[in-house]
């Protein structure tokens, strides 16, 4: 567990006692018709006085790119460093791969999860971007994990767990 000194004041009880830690999370996902299961590396607020476990911006960030990754689609982080290392604003992005700029900053807030098609796109851009290898984002590959049913009947008891 990653513990770092806070003094923000607890939401809840008003204690100058929160920490900021990392714990492995445990979520359910409905893609479809089909709940799944996926864990993400989150950073929690945890108050030492009250005992309470709040998932602040960056924890909310961690599931959101949980999530891309299950998908097996770029994170937002993901696009941004394709779209920096290429050296665009975000409205010439848009147009390089024929998209909306509203899209582009929705796909980077994590908004909105770009489609399949689209985000074959930004790989194939990536690729074959006429820039030197180490400006290329460094882009997970796509890969995919099958839930089993006793996995997924954990997943509704919502657990947080330290992450050792
Ligand atoms: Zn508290």
């Amino acid at each position: 567990m990653t513990n770092n000194v806070n003094k923000d004041t607890c939401i809840v009880c008003g204690a100058a006692a929160v920490e900021i830690q990392t714990m492995t999370q445990q979520f359910a996902y409905a893609d479809k018709n089909r709940d799944v299961l996926l864990t993400a590396d989150v950073p929690v607020e945890h108050c030492h006085e009250c005992g309470e476990i709040l998932l602040g911006v960056q924890g909310q960030i961690a599931q959101h790119e949980a999530v891309c990754s299950y998908l097996g689609r770029l994170s937002p982080a993901e696009i941004k460093e394709i779209r920096t290392g290429m050296k665009l604003s975000q409205l010439a992005f848009a147009e390089r791969i024929n998209a909306g700029v509203a899209s582009v900053k929705r796909w980077e807030t994590g908004m909105v999860i770009q489609n399949a098609s689209m985000d074959r796109i930004l790989r194939q851009v990536n690729d074959e971007a006429d820039i030197p290898m180490q400006r290329r984002a460094r882009i997970t590959p796509v890969f995919r994990t099958e839930i089993k049913p006793h996995m997924l009947a954990a997943s509704k008891l919502f657990q947080l767990r330290p992450s050792g």
